[in-house]
Parts: structure tokens; C-alpha cells; sequence
């Protein structure tokens, strides 16, 4: 699993946030400002290769698998 520590913009530190997910979360917000569609971004997931230096947990693999990630 993994998991990053997050500095947000109050200053503190958030812990436990899946890494997985929170590459999810940029590429989405990213994506979202360049407005593409919910197609395009299907698309683009549908490209994707996401390399992690553990095995995904349980959680992060299924929502890999939903999203529809090329290959972890
Ligand atoms: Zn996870």
C-alpha cells in the first residue's frame, strides 16, 4: 500500500491518504480544468500505466479496476 503524507494549505499534516487514489485525484482535477469530457477521461485512464513500489491494498486495487487503469 502506498500511502503519502499531505501538507494541505492550514499547515498540517494528513496521514493515511492512499497514494493511489491521490494520483487518481491530480490526474482527475487536472483533467477537469482542461475540461475534457467523461468520455475523454475514460479514455485517457483507459492509456494509462501506473507504476507503485508496493502492491495496491485492497481499496486502491478496486478502485484501479473501476476506473479502468490500463496496468498497475
Ligand atoms: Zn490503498
Amino acid at each position: 500500500m502506498g500511502t503519502l503524507l499531505r501538507q494541505e494549505e492550514t499547515g498540517l499534516m494528513r496521514h493515511g491518504i492512499h497514494a493511489e487514489t491521490e494520483a487518481l485525484d491530480v490526474l482527475l482535477g487536472q483533467w477537469q480544468r482542461t475540461g475534457f469530457t467523461a468520455a475523454e477521461v475514460a479514455e485517457n485512464f483507459s492509456a494509462c500505466s501506473l507504476y507503485v513500489t508496493c502492491e495496491p491494498c485492497i481499496m486502491c486495487a478496486a478502485a484501479l479496476l473501476i476506473i479502468g487503469i490500463k496496468e498497475v
